[in-house]
């Protein structure tokens, strides 16, 4: 994977500084954009703009933030608060990927800095607003696109200050107002991002908290959030539960899932470059994103192949024992009463992923079993499909292959261990149809061909990029107009007199 270097940040930064710039040039806007006196308002730590230390403080002042934002501020303020967003991401590149790192504990501090360059420069601002117009012997008829106010929004610990700075670019592009609710093992990486953007907004002349948190997030201030009248949209990136609780809130809730993403390789397809894409994109950021691929299914005459070319880009093969030993270190499981018919009689294992272990190195996974190993990324093993490495989403860098007899088979594997989250899913294959059977099957929101699934969102692929992939409420891959109404505006008599 090519890195970013220095000077490729330089000139991004550059550019930037110089959009800000001309705009702020060409900013006549004689409305105010200076920020109006705020009587009354809850105020922040000094030290750190739009945190705050109880829920209610957060909303009321993204609440007041909002309302000075679409009564004072115009389309092109907008466009500098996003780029003031852009700017202060690229910036700090380094620094927040370094403390992202130390805090969460999880993943590789180089993919952080390509997640959080990829979430500045990919995620659309408001020209992804647009406005669709009907005319016609009765007049004219608009739709355009209107913010919500205040978004109640909460972020998953494996990507804290991308989904921020992702998500507060399409928000605010919008016209929205935002309150975080972030994973508590990522309050002090956010919060420090939360500060460096509400600073970088007062110095284009925004408001005030438009984007707010709360210092020490709760389930218990998750739950002010979601009965505040004051919060008109909420917002989730992270595991089913926290999914399932906003749906429950009564509230209009969008919310970004987890995945199981399977990988079909068959024979039609170019080995060494599958075996390559694949590493690429499951080692990343040693697999805790939830777009990659946790499991391959792959046709038994191309198998001895794919492992080749894998073991040759820094995969290490896993002997039985070898994964038994990883199996007891890195999951813990219990037995549960599953359903035989129509009584609960027969038990079952159940496994769960120790989250000491989410995100680690594949050489301390390795080192853990005893086995010193260097200059590798992936941890690979043959599975049969009841693997729970192959059932769980177990964001590890760690991959089963389950090795199958025909393509049928593969496509039948595949959309089970998916359980129909409709996420992600890829394959290696040079047979269209063979594509289109599996994209037709599997019906996710991602679907890769011939490409690491990172391509998916963004990253080598083309298309704008998003940390909030709302696979269960149907908005997929979000941006901007995500989080707006539609209005429409219509002007009639157009021409005719309506008897
Ligand atoms: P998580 O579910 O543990 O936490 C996510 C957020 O939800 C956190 O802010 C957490 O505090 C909160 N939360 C946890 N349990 C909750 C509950 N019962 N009620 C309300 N809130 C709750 O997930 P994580 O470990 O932070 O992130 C990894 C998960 O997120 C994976 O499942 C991954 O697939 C998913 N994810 C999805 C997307 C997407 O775009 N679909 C993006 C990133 C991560």
């Amino acid at each position: 994977m090519s890195q970013i270097t220095q000077r490729d940040i330089e000139i991004i930064v550059e550019s930037v500084m110089k959009n800000v710039e001309r705009s702020m040039e060409g900013k006549s806007s004689n409305v105010s954009v200076k920020a109006l006196p705020h009587q009354g308002k809850p105020s922040a730590t000094k030290s750190q703009l739009g945190v705050f230390q109880n829920a209610e403080d957060a909303i009321l002042a993204a609440h007041q933030a909002y309302l000075e934002y679409s009564s004072n501020y115009r389309l092109e303020d907008r466009r500098n608060i996003v780029e003031a967003i852009r700017q202060v991401a690229l910036t700090h590149l380094d620094e927040l990927a370094q403390l992202t790192y130390e805090e969460t504990n999880i993943g590789r501090l180089e993919d952080k800095k390509s997640k959080i360059f990829l979430a500045a420069t990919k995620t659309p601002g408001t020209e992804d607003l647009t406005t669709s117009a009907i005319s016609g012997d009765y007049g004219l008829t608009i739709e355009e696109r209107a913010p919500f106010g205040v978004i109640g929004v909460v972020t998953p610990v494996t990507n804290p200050v991308e989904t921020i700075i992702n998500n507060s670019i399409s928000m605010l592009a919008a016209g929205n107002a935002v309150v975080y609710n972030v994973h508590p093992s990522s309050k002090s990486c956010t919060s420090k991002l939360v500060n460096l953007i509400n600073q970088q907004i007062q110095l284009v002349n925004g408001p005030a908290n438009l984007i707010t948190m709360i210092a020490n997030p709760t389930l218990e201030s998750l739950d002010v959030i979601m009965n505040c009248p004051k919060v008109a949209l909420l917002v989730g990136t992270g595991g089913p539960r926290m999914v399932k609780t906003l749906l429950q809130s009564g509230k209009k809730a969008i919310g970004a899932g987890a995945g199981n993403p399977p990988v079909i390789v068959d024979e039609t397809a170019d080995i060494e470059a599958a075996a390559k894409a694949i590493i690429e994109g499951t080692a990343f950021d040693n697999n805790i994103l939830c777009i990659g691929e946790k499991e391959v299914f792959c046709l038994s005459q191309v198998y001895d192949n794919l492992i080749y070319h894998m073991l040759k880009n820094k995969a290490y093969f896993l002997s039985k024992e070898e994964i038994n030993k990883i199996k007891e270190i890195v999951l813990t499981q219990h037995e549960v009463e599953a359903a035989k018919g129509c009584s609960l009689t027969e038990k079952k294992k159940e496994y769960h992923v120790s989250k000491d272990w989410v995100g680690k190195d594949a050489q301390l996974i390795l080192k853990a079993i005893g086995v010193n190993k260097k200059d590798i990324n992936l941890l690979i093993f043959e599975a049969e499909f009841e693997d729970p490495f192959v059932q769980l989403e177990q964001m590890m860098p760690i991959l089963p292959i389950v090795k199958v007899k025909t393509f049928e088979e593969a496509v039948q594997l595949a959309v089970k261990a998916e359980h129909g989250n409709r996420h992600t899913a890829s394959i290696f294959s040079k047979n269209i149809d063979r594509m289109t059977q599996f994209a037709r099957a599997i019906q996710t929101t991602i679907f890769v061909k011939n490409a690491a699934t990172l391509a998916g969102v963004g990253y080598k692929g083309e298309g704008h990029t998003t940390f909030t992939i709302a696979g269960p409420t149907g908005e997929g891959v979000t941006s901007a107009k995500t989080f707006t109404r539609i209005r429409r505006c219509t002007l009639a008599e157009g021409g005719f007199r309506i008897m």
